[in-house]
This record gives structure tokens, C-alpha cells and sequence, in this order.
């Protein structure tokens, strides 16, 4: 039989996937035996709050993880339902069995911790910068940025004219830098 293993779950967006979360990965994995990284709102793509689709984020996710070292990883698209009392139970048919959750999200705590899960919460790394909508404000204002994302993300960013993309769908709205 196989010893018990710990797998914890940790959902996000990822648009991009940026340091501060390879930085919480990399904590999270040292205190389990399998990742399991929820790519969330996996329907949406081509906004600027959500440029990418899930296969651009998947790719982007598995190369930034892959050249950190890392093997024991679950990356699963979850497309929202907009319902939250049985949004657990949509979670749990997509991916393999967890013990722990990672999250600072107020509700997403509430939902797992009434479900009986252990929900621990992740602290955040150089958040200024390492944010998703000030990376995604950057390469609409043609600031860098590639220096807050691994370079698997940047890479990916670029095969599929990600940059490109955002400028061109922002092009009437205004997204000033504001640092
Ligand atoms: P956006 O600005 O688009 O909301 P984001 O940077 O907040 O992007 P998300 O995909 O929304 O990224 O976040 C996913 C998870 O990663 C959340 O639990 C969030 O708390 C965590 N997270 C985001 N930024 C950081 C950071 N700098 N350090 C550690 N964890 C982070
Ligand atoms: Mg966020």
C-alpha cells in the first residue's frame, strides 16, 4: 500500500502566472507531498482583467514549475459556476483528492473550512509589483515587465503575441501605470 500522501490545492487566476506566486508555490511544496494549482476562471480569456486562456496559462504554469525543479504537480482548468454553495463539490470532481487549501481569499476560506478542509493561508510576496494586474498594466503601457514573471511566462507571453493581444484589446480603454 502506499504511505499517505498530503496533497494541497491553491487556485488562482494566474493572469500571468508572476514571482509572487512561484514564491508561494515553493512554500507550499516543501509542506506537501503533491501541488495541485487550480487554473481558475478558466473560460474566460481575451480581457484585460483576463488576457489569457487556460492552454496559454496551463503552458505558461507547467514551464515556470518545471524549470524550478518541480515534477509532483496537478494543473487543472476550472471554468466558474457562479454558484457558491457547490462550488467545493465542483473543485473536488476535477482534481485529485486534497487535504489542505491555500488561499487569502475570505470566501473561498469559508466555503472549504464548511466543507471540513484545513485552510491555511499564504502570505504575499513584494505585492506592489508582483501582481497580476499591475504586470498586465505594464505591457499595456509598454513598461517593462518580463523581470517580474519566470521566464517560462515571459516566453509564453511572447510565442502566442500575448503582449501584442492586451495592447491591441485596451486600445480604447486608459491603463496607466500607477507606481
Ligand atoms: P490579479 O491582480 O489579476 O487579481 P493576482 O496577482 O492577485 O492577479 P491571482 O491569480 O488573482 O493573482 O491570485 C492567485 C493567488 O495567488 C491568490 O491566492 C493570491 O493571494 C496569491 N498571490 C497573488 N499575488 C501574490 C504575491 N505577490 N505573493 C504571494 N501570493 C500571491
Ligand atoms: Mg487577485
Amino acid at each position: 500500500m502506499r504511505k499517505q500522501e498530503v496533497s494541497a490545492l491553491i487556485i488562482g487566476r494566474f493572469q500571468p502566472f508572476h514571482n509572487g506566486h512561484l514564491e508561494v508555490i515553493r512554500n507550499i511544496a516543501n509542506r506537501c507531498d503533491r501541488l495541485i494549482v487550480g487554473i481558475g476562471s478558466a473560460q474566460l480569456s481575451h480581457t484585460f482583467d483576463n488576457p489569457f486562456t487556460a492552454g496559454e496559462r496551463h503552458l505558461m504554469i507547467s514551464r515556470a514549475l518545471h524549470d524550478d525543479g518541480m515534477e509532483d504537480f496537478f494543473l487543472v482548468p476550472m471554468v466558474d459556476i457562479n454558484r457558491y454553495a457547490i462550488w467545493v463539490a465542483h473543485v473536488q470532481s476535477l482534481v485529485p483528492p486534497f487535504q489542505d487549501v491555500y488561499t487569502n481569499n475570505p470566501l473561498t476560506r469559508r466555503l472549504f473550512e464548511e466543507a471540513g478542509y484545513n485552510v491555511c493561508s499564504a502570505p504575499l510576496f513584494n505585492r506592489e509589483i508582483y501582481s497580476g494586474t499591475e504586470i498586465r498594466r505594464r505591457i499595456v503601457n509598454k513598461k517593462e515587465w518580463e523581470h517580474l514573471v519566470p521566464k517560462g511566462v515571459s516566453e509564453t507571453i511572447y510565442e502566442v503575441h500575448g503582449d501584442q493581444r492586451l495592447q491591441d484589446i485596451t486600445k480604447n480603454h486608459s491603463y496607466e501605470v500607477t507606481i
